[in-house]
């Protein structure tokens, strides 16, 4: 239903009483007025009757009807009102404008009839022999206590009436300016009631869309005062509510959104309420889009999606890995999943929280792997020793030479064990110290670092006719553990030296490169085929294993290099080619 605005439902009420109560005045003034302007001239004609009454007496009896009739036509003329005189019977005997003989009998008029009952009588009615309207009073002439005839006075009512609506027209006026007047005045006092409410009502609706700072004035009415106090109040406290949520909810999205942990709020019929940023991630970009979106539209991950059901379905907790492919890689996510519940307890969806722990995973299958590969080498070695020293012992063997032979390799098995042995420790303590930061950084000179280790490589080099050189400038310093480099180019260069053919050449190259030092090993060797350069630096990796084995390597090497550059912040790469050669190149931080 359309609804009325205040100011038309004051202003009318306030007009229609205004217009009531004039009318109802105006209507009384004019009734009085008129009454009493017939009373007036009822007055004047009563005294007027009386008057002719004196001078009709002695004409009455004996009756002389002529002389009745000129003192009638006399009085009329002198008054300039009609006189009639009419006997008892209503005959008529005389009269100021007619032939009395000619008139009617008058003794049922009602003038006549009321001066019969009340001593005076007075009628409005329009005259039948004049046509007009006309006032006539009547009175009785009494002799002997005995009515004998009456005396009738008339005026034509007509300029009366006139002066009578003339009174009439101008109240009216004053009615209707008094109305108007008070129109405005009503409208001027309806506006002032209904202006503040218009005022609160425009600022309730700022306060509706959502402008809580603005502030209602204060209207002068006391009623209305409070109301708005009560608004302000409330739009107050709403305002430090709203900036309270606001405030929590930015807090919990800043903690959602740094967690490392993918977290997905799902609801009872498996929308997704809220997700941070890690989960999107985990998922791909288009999962975060705002919105109560279904978890199968969001996240297409079957396997994910059953674990949802699943933990929707039941009320305890849920932990699994699941595992997803994104952009090509293959990711493994820890799940664990607790029910979500409201103020009231009642449960209104899963929290889910995922982990990625293919670091994890991988590193324990390396873990395992390296164990597996640790046990494999070992064994070799030893089975070999256990039968060699067995067959010696059963004295199958009596040749001198033969068991000298058998003895020398158990010797090389031995050796073998104590170098996987001694590679395996040093790896442990690169580790535990890098990890326990114990290393020994400081600043000295590369040069150095790279003749000694070439000293150390020297005579097997020249046994292969191998050329060793060193370019090198002597200002070319790093934060290093001395002993540690060195030992990562012994290696780089025992194995340039193993890998490369009689005559070779090796070049070991040091610069400084911006804030950093480059070292490269590069040798003319065998050089590796491609797909075998991304496994290299792994432990226990090696491209001829056969080959690796008879000139003594542990397939440990490269894996050492790898952790001491690594403990040392830098990095380490291979470039090379079957049968051209490899460079290894590490960067260590200046
Ligand atoms: P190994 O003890 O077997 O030398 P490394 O870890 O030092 O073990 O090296 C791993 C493998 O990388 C080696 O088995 C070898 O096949 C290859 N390799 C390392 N250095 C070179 C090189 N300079 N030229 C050719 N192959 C190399």
């Amino acid at each position: 239903m359309k609804k009325r605005r205040l100011l038309w439902q004051l202003f009318p009420s306030y007009l229609l009483i205004t217009v009531i109560a004039l009318a109802a005045v105006s209507g009384f003034a004019s009734k009085t007025v008129r009454q009493f302007f017939l009373d007036g001239i009822a007055e004047d004609l009563r005294a007027r009757a009386r008057l002719v009454e004196g001078h009709v007496v002695p004409y009455l009896s004996p009756l002389n009807e002529t002389k009745v009739n000129r003192i009638c036509t006399e009085a009329g003329k002198a008054s300039g009102t009609r006189v009639t005189v009419v006997l008892r019977s209503g005959r008529v005997i005389g009269d100021s404008e007619e032939n009395p003989s000619q008139m009617d009998n008058h003794g049922t008029r009602p003038e006549i009839l009321d001066a019969v009952e009340f001593g005076l009588g007075r009628s409005i009615r329009k005259s039948a022999t004049l046509g007009q309207q006309m006032m006539y009073v009547s009175v009785p002439i009494r002799q002997q206590k005995l009515i004998t005839a009456f005396v009738r006075t008339s005026l034509p009512l007509t300029d009366i009436e006139a002066e009578i609506r003339a009174i009439q027209a101008r109240v009216l006026l004053v009615g209707l300016f008094v109305a108007v007047l008070a129109g405005v005045i009503s409208l001027l006092v309806s506006r002032r009631i209904t202006r503040p409410v218009e005022e609160m009502r425009q600022g309730a609706e700022r306060f509706a869309d959502g402008m809580l700072g603005h502030r209602l004035l204060m209207p002068d009415t006391q009623e209305l005062a409070a109301l708005a106090d009560a608004l302000n109040r409330m739009a107050q406290q709403l305002d430090r509510r709203i900036q309270t949520i606001v405030r929590q909810r930015n807090e919990l999205e800043t903690v959602l959104s740094s967690m490392a942990e993918g977290v997905i709020a799902v609801d009872l019929d498996e929308g997704i309420i809220n997700m941070n940023q890690a989960a999107a991630a985990m998922f791909g970009a288009g999962a975060l889009e705002k919105g109560n979106r279904p978890i199968q539209e969001a996240i297409r991950n079957s396997d994910f999606q059953r674990f949802v059901k699943r933990a929707l379905t039941g009320d305890q907790e849920l932990q699994g890995d699941i595992v997803l492919y994104h952009e090509k890689q293959e990711r493994i996510l820890s799940i664990h999943s607790t029910p979500l519940r409201d103020s009231e307890e009642k449960r209104i969806g899963i929290l889910v929280v995922m982990n990625d722990v293919t670091e994890l995973r991988r590193l324990e299958n390396l873990r395992r792997d390296f164990v597996a590969n640790v046990s494999h080498e070992i064994k070799t070695p030893l089975t070999a020793i256990k039968g060699f020293v067995e067959t010696l012992q059963h004295g199958a063997v009596k040749d001198p030479q033969e068991i000298q032979r058998f003895l020398s390799i158990i010797s090389r098995h031995v050796d073998r064990l104590s170098a996987i042995v001694e590679d395996l420790l040093k790896l442990s303590r690169i580790e535990r110290e890098d990890e326990a930061k114990k290393i020994g950084f400081a600043e000295a000179p590369i040069e150095a670092v790279i003749r000694s280790a070439v000293g150390f490589c020297q005579a097997r080099a020249e046994e292969k006719g191998i050329r060793i050189e060193v370019d090198c400038d002597a200002g070319v310093r790093a934060q290093i553990d001395a002993s540690l480099i060195e030992q990562a180019v012994i290696n780089l260069l025992d194995n340039a030296v193993n890998y490369t053919g009689e005559n070779g050449r090796i070049r070991v190259e040091a610069r400084s490169d911006k804030d950093r030092v480059r070292l490269r090993v590069i040798d003319n060797g065998i050089g590796i085929e491609r797909q075998h350069l991304p496994r290299l630096f792994e432990r226990f990796y090696r491209v001829d294993k056969a080959r690796s084995r008879k000139i003594g390597g542990t397939g440990l090497g490269l894996s050492i290099v790898k952790h001491i550059v690594q403990a040392h912040g830098g990095t380490v790469s291979v470039q090379s080619e079957p049968d051209k050669g490899s460079t290894f190149e590490i960067f260590l931080p200046g």
